[in-house]
Formats: C-alpha cells, structure tokens, sequence
C-alpha cells in the first residue's frame, strides 16, 4: 500500500507535537558529565528533514548541544565506509546488550566481543578500529569529516564538555582497558577512548542531526550537499544497529510504541530515520533512568502517532 502525506500534515503535526511535548516535565539532566547539569533543562526543538532537502524546525533547533552517543551511528558509518560490514561485525558486533550504554557487566558477559558500536565499550572499539590506526589527529579529522559529510555542515567541539567528560570518565577507561585485555579494541586504548570522548563532546544541532537522519533514511544521499556519503548497500545495516540498541535497554519497548528506529544521547537528543521518508531530530536536555531525553522521545512518538506511520507497516509513504 502506499500513501502520500501533504507536507503540510508533516508540518502540523511537527507543531502538534511540539504544543503537546513543551509542558511535559520529569527526568534530569545527565549529571555524570558536570557539564551536561548546568545546560537548560527548558531546551527544546524538533527538526525534521526530507530527502529532498525540505525541513519542517521547531522551537531550538539551532542551539548547539553535545552530540553524545548519537555521534556513535556516524563513527559506526565511518567504519563502515572504511572496512565494510563484515569487519564490524566481526570486529565489533551488532547485538543488542539489554543493558545500560556503559555497562561493565555486559562487557565481561561477552568478554569475546563488545556487542555492537552503539554502546560505550563497541564504539570506543569502533574509534580504535577508524584508519589510519596509529594516527590520533588524522582519526581526529576522519571522524569529524565523516559526521560533516552526513551533517552537511561543521560540528563544534565544546571545550567545556570536552574537558569535563575527560576529567570524570572512570567507567570508560575501565572499559578501555578490559578492551585491550580481551584483545577487542585494535589500537592505543587512551587513543582510542580520548577519541570517543572528543567525538561525544562535539556541539551539533537539532537541525544538523536531523539531516544526518535524513542523509541515512536515503540510502546515504545528504539532502542538502546531495552528495553520496555512503554507499546505499550500507543502509539496512546502520538502521539495524539503530532499532537493536538506539534506545540501550529500553529499544524494544521504543520500537513498539513509536515504530522508527532511532538513536539517543545523554546530551538530550533523539535522532530517529524512517528510511525512504524522513529523518528527524528532537532535542530536550532532561533524561529518564535509561539515559534517553524524556521530552525528546514524547515528541518523536507523538509525531509518529499523528501521522500514523510506522517502519513496520506495509505502508510506502512519501511526503508530497
Ligand atoms: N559520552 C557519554 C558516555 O560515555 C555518552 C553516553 C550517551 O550519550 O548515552 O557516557
């Protein structure tokens, strides 16, 4: 079956859902990350971008926040665009791991393999396996082009989180090191996971993670440089590591309820593709136990909800 939406559904329902989500109270900041507990917890846009290049921007979409784990789909694609799937498979994973985004418990668990890039232990692994290995500042500059490329313009790297996230990350160097001890991370480990915590500390908007949604609801193609980021065959795999984990222990439940993959960040982002139609972004700085932003994910599934669409229906949708 197939359905057209006006594009002036997509834009009432992007303000529906805006209205109806502003009010919502509950969660907190991230606090592990000091930085991250003085950002305005009354932050909050929706962008939502098509692959023709049309947005629909809510609220704020321009305030530049710290990408966190959503930066672990766009190194995962970078090692993707690098080595291919197989490698990362092998290499890394692409299992779910029913835990939280930085367990130790799930490390030791599956001691042979560090599950998937988009928890913490797979995408330090990930950044130590980014060419040219050996290489922190020409790592440094694949990974920043590389979120460029999808972004269709800079991220900022925010000092401040930067140098707050180095100062407090105990739990990711002991991951590091029990990488580097079950012989799965495939470069210097402090390389490595001072490469993760850059990359976490990158500044991006609402707007710029809602193009790079877009750019991977499209089988690679950025709306706005219309440039070919990665080759289409890569697509299936990078949304199947989004819908297993994107939401760690909660992805199921999300999956259910909201019907588009979609990948958090303790920064309050939600990045959520729906392949072939959109990609969206919401932002909303204050967290639910699991680490995702509770506003941003009422937002995407009441968005979701009032058009009716779902990545697991039979439906072909296309907004016109
Ligand atoms: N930089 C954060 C950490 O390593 C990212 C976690 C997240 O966004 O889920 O703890």
């Amino acid at each position: 079956m197939r359905r057209d939406i006006p594009f002036s559904s997509l834009e009432s329902a992007v303000h529906e859902a805006y209205e109806e989500c502003k009010t919502i109270t509950g969660g907190h900041n991230a606090d592990y990350i000091p930085y991250l507990a003085g950002i305005d917890p009354n932050l909050f846009g929706i962008a939502v971008c098509l692959p023709d290049g049309r947005m629909v921007c809510v609220g704020d979409t321009d305030y530049r926040f710290g990408i966190e784990s959503v930066s672990k789909v766009h190194t995962a694609i970078l090692a993707l665009r690098q080595l291919g799937p197989e490698i990362l498979l092998e290499k890394i994973g692409a299992d779910a791991t029913g835990l939280s985004f930085d367990s130790i418990m799930a490390l030791m668990l599956e001691m042979d393999h560090p599950s998937t890039p988009l928890v913490n232990a797979g995408a330090i692994s990930t950044c130590s396996l980014v060419e040219p290995v050996g290489s922190s500042e020409a790592k440094w500059k694949a990974i920043v082009d590389n979120i460029t490329d999808l972004c269709g313009s800079k991220p900022e790297l925010i000092e401040e989180l930067y140098q707050s996230e180095s100062a407090t990350n105990f739990t990711n160097r002991a991951i590091a090191w029990l990488l580097r001890d079950y012989t799965r991370i495939y470069d210097d480990p402090m390389m490595s996971l001072d490469l993760y915590t850059r990359q976490c500390s990158l500044g991006v908007t609402a707007k710029q993670l809602a193009v790079s949604a877009a750019t991977i609801a499209d089988d690679g193609k950025n709306p706005l440089t219309k440039e070919q980021v990665f080759d289409p065959s890569l697509s299936p795999q990078i949304v199947s590591l989004i819908a297993t984990v994107g939401f760690y222990q909660k992805s199921g439940d999300w999956l259910y309820r909201a019907g588009i993959p979609a990948k958090t960040g303790v920064g309050g982002a939600v990045m959520g593709i729906m392949p072939g139609v959109f990609g969206v972004c919401a932002f909303a700085p204050p967290l639910d136990s699991a680490g995702n932003s509770v506003k941003a994910q009422a937002a995407i599934k009441k968005l979701m909800n009032l058009l009716s669409i779902n990545v697991f229906s039979n439906t072909h949708y296309e907004v016109v």
